[in-house]
């Protein structure tokens, strides 16, 4: 039987080889490979595909779009961010680079999600953002979120690193709070062929303010007025994103699709993450909960079924983080999460048959030893 890989990066390439190489090869015979025509024509696309009026920032990373983000709605030394331990290093990373001090929100159990109820309690005099994160592609209610703050001086950072195509009561992610920042890691739903990200702001004045962050503090001339950094989306990255966005909708859709045959067929001592409400996920993740997750895991790739795990520990409890000073069973519900989680193959390039081979090889394996 062919193996079904967690991610399979070429099958993509393949399918759109002919576009992509001709598009790298324009941008190296242009000669222009910094701020070139493909950012400002991939930022003006991606803006208008999200809806996002006063336009989008390309950068290098999504880590570096959160970090600019933040700066860009007054995060500085000393300030708190609540945010959550279940999610990639990079969004507690980016509060790192700030000086600021990330403040941890448990998550709900059936979606996974921040537990946004919780994000009042957590406040105080130093809070300056929130950033939840639409893990799995799944969406926080950022609209409550925001309703819950009302009055606080706290703006609402989104990590949409996995989420591209994600909307909630029909508006995109990214367009909710007062920062949307996006990851174009190869693995997101929108992928580039290295490092890439960009964020996009509801606050034209915001936008450019993030412009000026990603190099140096330059506005139009080599002065610095603000002291900014290095954070550039490339031309080669930028030609690649803009021949993907044309199919960035379907591939969501297929990813739906698959998501939703991977409800129908796995068997009911699976346990599922379930949609939120009033939410139009961009599944990322197919992600599962089972018990004895490692076992699972090496059974599964016994018969040649990938399979990941997002995330194997919570943030507050790795060691770059202690410091934070969470103790084990701080947030019980991310703790649990964390033992059970197991990702398994999703991306648009799958076949239904695989993702009926998955299920059943995962029905099998989770029943324990045969
Ligand atoms: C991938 C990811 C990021 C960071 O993106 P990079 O481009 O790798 O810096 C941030 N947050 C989440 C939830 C992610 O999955």
């Amino acid at each position: 039987m062919t193996p079904v890989p967690l991610f399979d990066y070429l099958a993509q390439y393949r399918a759109l080889q002919a576009q992509i190489d001709a598009a790298l090869r324009r941008v190296l015979e242009s000669g222009q490979l910094i701020l070139g025509p493909e950012v400002d024509r991939f930022e003006a696309r991606f803006a208008q595909y999200l809806g996002a009026e006063a336009g989008a920032v390309g950068v290098a990373s999504g880590t570096d779009a959160l970090a600019i983000g933040l700066a860009a709605v007054g995060v500085g030394p000393g300030d708190e961010v609540i945010t959550v331990a279940n999610t990639a290093v990079a969004t507690v990373a980016a509060i790192g680079t700030l000086q600021a001090r990330a403040v941890f929100c448990d998550v709900r159990p059936d979606t996974a999600l921040m537990d946004i109820e919780q994000v009042p309690h957590l406040s105080g005099p130093r809070t300056r953002a929130v950033v939840p994160v639409h893990l799995y592609g799944n969406v926080v209610d950022v609209d409550r979120l925001r309703a819950l703050l009302a009055g606080a001086p706290i703006a609402v950072v989104e990590d949409c690193a996995q989420a591209h195509g994600a909307r909630l009561r029909g508006r995109h992610v990214g367009t909710l709070g007062d920062v949307g920042a996006f990851s174009f890691y190869p693995t997101k739903n929108l992928g580039a062929y290295g490092d890439g990200g960009l964020c996009v702001a509801r606050d034209p004045a915001r936008v450019e303010q993030m412009r000026r962050l990603r190099m140096y503090g330059f506005q139009g001339t080599p002065i610095a007025l603000r002291e900014g950094r290095c954070s550039r989306l490339d031309e080669l990255q930028a030609a690649v994103l803009n021949v993907k966005l044309d199919q960035l909708e379907g591939y969501v859709e297929r990813r739906r699709a698959l998501a939703r045959r991977y409800e129908q067929r796995l068997g009911p001592g699976i346990g599922q993450i379930r949609k939120s409400d009033d939410a139009t996920p961009a599944p990322h993740l197919q992600v599962v909960r089972v018990a004895a997750r490692d076992q699972v895991r090496g059974r599964l790739q016994e018969r040649g079924i990938g399979s990941g795990v997002h995330y194997p520990m919570a943030i507050h409890r790795m060691p770059a983080y202690e410091h934070l000073g969470y103790a084990p069973g701080s947030l019980p519900v991310t703790e649990m999460l964390c033992a059970e989680v197991l990702s398994l193959p999703l991306y648009p390039e799958l076949d239904e048959h695989a993702v009926d081979r998955v299920c059943a090889a995962l029905d099998e394996v989770a029943r324990g030893p045969a």
